[in-house]
């Protein structure tokens, strides 16, 4: 099992429940998005009406759900979480939308992985507070209407690109999410383990802050697997020592690269010189998916300068090689 992008288990749920910041001056880091959201949140409550539906755009982990849970907080209001995925047909939309309560927040994760017809009922919720919902089937089909009470949509993506723009175009606000700084993390962590009770010192905030690949998430998951290190080995407290051994036995190395990543670009390199080499065939030397491959390992070795994806395939950068403390190959004449 992966560390950093498993899902978590039941414990790291509660955990993670019990980490997150209740409110805008609790929440760490994103200036912008945080004095945009608090302006957009305080004139709504001065006019005493529902806010503007909210598109969040960012990688897992950055702080969505957090944020969507801080909006009905701020508005006082009730909030509903579901997913793109969950809902299959527009009749699971519209059970959905008909049951909300008037200025509830609808969280709904994965906003581009919704089914075509639920999208376009969306887009009459959002815009007009109404659906139509098709009974019976064939041509004896009517289309019913139905009112709805004002509520804020707060929808999620990974990136704002993946939606079509008539949906887009009826968020009245859209945040992006960046990956965190280091400093950031650093108080997350350091956030986290006053939260959960353990001493950890700023040598060891700043070695877990500096694998957490900027995001929230993953400083908090490797804080634990940190502390569970630190109980058993240790006298509990949290050093920069005692962080790096313990993330070596979970396999994260210091750059944040876990096993995946590791696999992926050593085999980038040992099987293939460095590439390029196409996405399939690389999954297939990994033994893992395809889209493992493409969706959890490469963004982040993207992003790290390890790795380029070319139109001829992947190729490692000069950098993988350095990483892995292997030599790069003479550069062949033309
Ligand atoms: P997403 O919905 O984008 O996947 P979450 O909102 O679930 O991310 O956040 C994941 C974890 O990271 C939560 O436990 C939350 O406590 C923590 N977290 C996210 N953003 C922040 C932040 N800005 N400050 C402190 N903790 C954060």
């Amino acid at each position: 099992e992966r560390l950093v992008e498993s899902v978590a288990d039941r414990e790291d749920q509660a955990v993670e429940a019990a980490l997150r910041p209740k409110d805008l001056g609790e929440f760490i880091g994103q200036e912008k998005v945080r004095e945009q959201l608090d302006l957009v949140l305080r004139a709504a409550r001065a006019r005493g009406a529902t806010a503007d539906h909210v598109l969040l755009s960012g990688a897992p982990g950055l702080g969505k759900t957090t944020l969507s849970m801080i909006i009905a907080a701020e508005m006082g209001a009730p909030i509903r979480i579901t997913s793109g995925p969950a809902i299959q047909h527009a009749g699971d939309l519209a059970a959905i939308l008909s049951s909300l309560q008037e200025g509830e927040v609808l969280f709904l994760d994965e906003i581009h992985r919704m089914s075509r017809p639920a999208e376009e009922m969306l887009y009459m919720a959002m815009e007009d507070f109404r659906v139509d919902v098709i009974v019976g089937k064939g041509p004896g089909a009517t289309a019913i209407p139905l009112e709805l009470p004002p509520f804020t949509l707060v929808g999620a993506t990974t990136r704002a690109g993946l939606l079509p723009p008539p949906l887009r175009d009826r968020f009245g606000f859209t945040a992006h999410m960046e990956f965190y700084e280091p400093g950031e993390l650093e108080r997350v962590v350091h956030r986290s383990a006053s939260l959960l009770d353990v001493e950890i010192d700023a040598d060891g905030a700043a070695e877990i802050a500096g694998r957490s690949r900027g995001t929230p998430r993953i400083a908090n998951r490797l804080l634990r697997r940190v502390r569970d290190y630190a109980q058993v080995k240790t006298d509990g407290r949290i050093t920069k020592d005692v962080a790096a051994a313990a993330l070596a036995v979970y396999e994260v190395d210091a750059r944040g690269l876990d096993r995946l990543d590791r696999a992926v670009l050593e085999a980038l390199l040992k099987l293939f010189g460095g590439g390029p080499v196409g996405l399939s065939t690389l999954a297939v030397a990994v033994g893992e998916e395809r889209e493992t491959v493409e969706e959890v390992a490469e963004p982040f070795l993207v992003r790290e300068g390890l790795l380029a994806r070319t139109p001829r395939g992947r190729v490692a950068t000069p950098a993988a090689w350095t990483h892995l403390g292997l030599t790069p190959p003479r550069p062949q004449a033309p």
